[in-house]
């Protein structure tokens, strides 16, 4: 049973579920937003070309566990040295590690101008017998290009690297250093990835502002509805909740039984609500999206900020909705059980896990405290599992990359509100917000809340299309902000 710091990639398909709670199939309309062909790379060619490199990427099995992620990184290393771009790669163990390489704007670096481009390369287990396609088979059916990570998240990987390569075969003037970053084991917590990256080779990757995974382009009723760009996410800490009692005989049921104490204690936890608290991110989400809400719910929305009603509105908003419930307040949720191996023998110990989730700036401390004081029960300990992240900022909504991000996203979906974002869970993203980096995640391939959904799950895909939109996109955010 994997014990982990609960990252990842569900965080889009909750994004596609806080609109509106309804997951159902939508084409995503072909003529994605007006934005005029950018003359100045063959862009179109880029696009095509990427394509070709997100299909050999996905047919690399970087499933993690184990990870094998430089088997990729290699294969990045190939498609940029052709194109006459040099890059390094650094090994953490084994086959696993990251790949950084560099396009300079002056002879001196300024590391606090300087933009990252994030990616990971490893891929979440695709159990193969659920697929209509081979996972690993990178196969274009109708129109979509199906595979594992071709979302999550090779297809950011990919666009990563076209926007890398055409900025260098356009040779136009960067008025920063662009950096490309490809980290193995996101999917595992970051130990051989980006915690690795940041702790052993900070000099070689330090930037002012990055691009990351998280956020998205949400596609509904053939237009696009919302830009959501990923500012903030919370904390994730893995809590054990054990239960002592004295070893017996099943069948002379004793007073003190360790499984019934644990489970009065996930009873009592799971009841537990933490308060409402709303952040600058949470805040501006909230605004931002009730504009492209039915009604009711744009109602409860902008009530949120009304003093007399805030709190039936966060009743409203938390039950319509569990990702806006994870975005209002820390979340202890029970995940696992393990207790007894045998029918007949009552075990000495019980043992739970948690997820919580904290807000950003907020510590596990207290809320173990309340939930101790909720338990109640002498014989049940709480135990935060070693390894747990640290809080980190929320990046800042005025800096020059979100705006930025915020201009393009109005040049190519006028319309479309544009909101900033907590996420529920972490990525990549919080080694780097650590060590001060404005970061934000922005999957920019326009996607329908159907393929939002089959991340991590069955027949990941991703409309050919989107990935073409989402590799101009991306273009135009960078050069808006990174070229004279
Ligand atoms: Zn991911």
């Amino acid at each position: 049973m994997a014990r982990r710091a609960g990252r990842i990639s569900t965080f889009i398909l909750l994004v596609a579920l806080a609109c509106g709670a309804q997951v159902h199939a939508q084409a995503v309309p072909t003529q994605i937003g007006t934005a005029p062909a950018s003359p100045s790379s063959g862009l179109s060619q880029v696009s095509s070309d990427a394509l070709g490199w997100l299909q050999d990427l996905i047919r690399i099995n970087t499933t993690n566990p184990p990870g094998n992620e430089l088997a990729a990184a290699k294969y990045l290393a190939g498609v940029l040295s052709r194109e006459g771009i040099s890059s390094e790669t650094y090994e953490s163990a084994p086959g696993r590690g990251f790949l950084v390489a560099r396009l300079s704007s002056s002879a001196v670096p300024d590391p606090s101008r300087a933009l990252l481009l994030v990616a990971h390369l490893d891929v979440a287990p695709a159990d193969k017998s659920k697929w209509t396609a081979d996972p690993f088979g990178a196969q274009i059916k109708d129109g979509y290009l199906y595979g594992r990570g071709a979302i999550d998240d090779k297809g950011m990987l990919a666009a990563n690297l076209a926007v890398f390569v055409a900025l260098k075969r356009s040779g136009v003037h960067l008025n920063r250093d662009v950096v490309l970053l490809a980290e193995g084991d996101e999917e595992g917590g970051g130990a051989a990835g980006m915690k690795f990256a940041t702790e052993k080779y900070w000099d070689k990757i330090a930037a002012g502002y990055a691009l990351n995974e998280g956020g998205g382009v949400v596609a509904k009723d053939g237009k696009i509805s919302y830009v959501a760009v990923q500012a903030s996410e919370k904390t994730p800490v893995n809590v054990d909740v054990v239960a002592t009692g004295p070893a017996g005989r099943a069948a002379l049921p004793p007073a003190n039984n360790a499984v019934v104490h644990l489970a009065a204690a996930i009873a009592k936890i799971a009841a537990y609500e933490a308060p409402v608290e709303f952040n600058t991110v949470t805040t501006a989400y909230f605004e931002g999206l009730a504009k492209v809400q039915d009604d009711e719910t744009a109602k409860w929305m902008r009530a949120l900020e009304s003093p007399d009603r805030s709190d039936h509105a966060a009743r409203w908003i938390s039950n319509a909705n569990p990702a806006w419930n994870a975005m209002l307040r820390d979340t202890a949720c029970p995940a696992m059980l393990a207790a007894g191996t045998n029918p007949s023998a009552v075990p000495a110990e019980a043992r739970g896990v948690l997820k919580i989730s904290l807000l950003p700036g907020n510590f596990a401390d207290p809320l173990l405290a309340k939930l101790r004081e909720l338990v109640a029960d002498p014989t049940v300990r709480f135990e935060v599992e070693p390894g747990a992240l640290e809080t980190a900022p929320s990046s800042s909504l005025d800096s020059g990359l979100y705006a930025a991000i915020g201009r393009v996203s109005a040049q190519q979906f006028p319309g479309a509100a544009i909101v900033p974002m907590m996420s529920p869970e972490a990525t990549d993203s919080t080694p780097l917000r650590m060590r001060g980096v404005q970061t934000y995640g922005l999957l920019p391939f326009p996607l329908a809340a159907d393929d939002l959904a089959r991340m991590r799950g069955a027949d990941e895909r991703i409309p050919v299309d989107s990935f073409r939109q989402g590799v101009q996109f991306l273009y135009a955010i960078v050069t808006n902000f990174a070229a004279r």
